[in-house]
């Protein structure tokens, strides 16, 4: 499942070829993925000038003067950017042609989401999907003091505080497992119990787990040019993440699983307190 990383990563490899351009025509070959595709897309945005792109938590945002086209990726979506006249495929449901270019939307399991939200419906960052998100994590406003504050009366395990995203959005179960191990802090522990110093240890970890995977992507932009290719999500080399029972890399203790909400947990009981 596209994380963060991979949506940053694909903000930057499709904005040189979106940014300060003119959209010429727009394509769906289905209804919509996990909404419906809005109505009349193609007369709200052809004609129009992308001004930016921007990312928030895991929507992408494709900004022109009248309004903003909402990407998001779901559980197996990708966006690439490839030759006008290049064939779609069985599961490319979503084309917007850019000069002679296009950006294709590429999702499987169709949980992807392609939103307009108009400027006459208010700031972008009010719309309904968007305005209960917590800060960025790679931003400034991302402290160990916001964590604590926002955290004296949480008395629900770390992990699950990270990934409910009202705080901070975009860690995710991979990188919530990753950088609790970095912090040394047991992903069972209340947040209410953890305090200031080992909270500046969690953010230092969430900030350079997620900066070396966006980097690690960054070797891969070339494939949002690629034709044929599937730009796979990246493979990393994890401490804890999908690593039960397996040495921990510190240690050598072994590494455990649990299962918090529903979602699988990994870490060492040794390293982490
Ligand atoms: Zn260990």
């Amino acid at each position: 499942m596209p994380e963060l990383p991979e949506v940053e990563v694909t903000r930057r490899g499709v904005a040189p070829y979106l940014e300060g351009r003119v959209v010429s025509a727009v394509t769906l070959r289905h209804e919509g993925l996990r909404w419906p595709f809005p109505a009349d897309l193609d007369r709200r945005i052809c004609g129009h000038r992308i001004r930016i792109t921007r990312r928030r938590g895991k929507y992408l945002l494709i900004e022109f003067d009248h309004g903003t086209l909402i990407v998001h990726l779901g559980m197996s979506g990708h966006l690439r950017v490839l030759p006008k006249d290049t064939p779609p495929q069985k599961h490319d449901h979503f084309d917007m042609e850019v000069d002679d270019q296009v950006l294709r939307m590429t999702d499987p399991r169709r949980f992807g989401a392609v939103l307009w939200h108009g400027r006459e419906d208010g700031a972008i960052d009010e719309h309904l999907l968007l305005r209960g998100l917590g800060v960025e994590p790679l931003e400034e406003a991302f402290s160990a003091q916001l964590l604590y504050r926002q955290t004296r009366k949480r008395s629900a395990a770390i992990k699950q505080v990270l990934l409910a995203g009202d705080i901070v959005v975009g860690v995710g179960n991979i990188y919530a497992s990753e950088s609790l191990f970095k912090a040394g802090i047991n992903p069972k522990t209340a947040a209410s119990r953890i305090g200031l110093a080992r909270y500046e240890k969690l953010v230092t970890a969430i900030r350079e787990t997620l900066a070396a995977a966006i980097a690690k992507g960054g070797s891969t932009l070339r494939d949002f040019m690629a034709v044929n290719g599937q730009p796979g999500y990246f493979q990393q080399s994890y401490f804890v993440y999908d690593r039960a029972d397996q040495p921990c890399r510190v240690c050598g203790g072994l590494v455990r699983q649990l299962k918090q909400g529903q979602r699988s947990t990994f870490y060492c009981p040794n390293c982490q307190k």
